[in-house]
């Protein structure tokens, strides 16, 4: 069902406590943690706690929660003090543009100059 966890996700598993994450936010639908990979000296990535593959599903079906995951961004950027400096929120969507792990998660990246356009 859909926004149900998947058991072979890897995000589910982060929200379920079964793959441990280094989880610098948390909140009723969210949750955020340092990406593993990180691709910038801040590079968070935000999750809702329930499974759609992609951001635009989630707004669709669960608008207030697509409005949480920015809401949190927003946070995450303010705690690692890069809202001054500029950051960017960035969902790939599809695996031509990168997507990998197909649980919607916001990335936050900052920290460093970020080029535009982005590769
Ligand atoms: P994307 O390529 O947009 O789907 O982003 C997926 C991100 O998840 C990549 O930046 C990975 O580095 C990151 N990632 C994969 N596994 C983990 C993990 N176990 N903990 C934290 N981040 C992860
Ligand atoms: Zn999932």
């Amino acid at each position: 069902m859909a926004g149900e966890p998947q058991t072979d996700c890897l995000f589910c598993k982060i929200v379920s406590g079964d793959i441990p994450a280094t989880i610098v936010r948390e909140s009723a639908t969210t949750v955020a943690f340092r990406d593993i990979n990180p691709q910038a000296p801040t590079h968070v990535l935000v999750i809702p706690k329930v499974h759609y593959p992609d951001a635009a599903s989630l707004a669709a079906a669960e608008p207030q929660i697509a409005a949480d995951v920015l809401t949190e961004a927003g946070a995450v950027a303010a705690d690692e003090k890069i809202d001054s400096t500029g950051y960017r929120i960035i969902f790939n969507t599809g695996s031509g543009a990168g997507q990998t792990v197909f649980h919607a998660h916001a990335h936050v990246l900052g920290g460093r100059g970020l080029q535009w356009p982005p590769g």
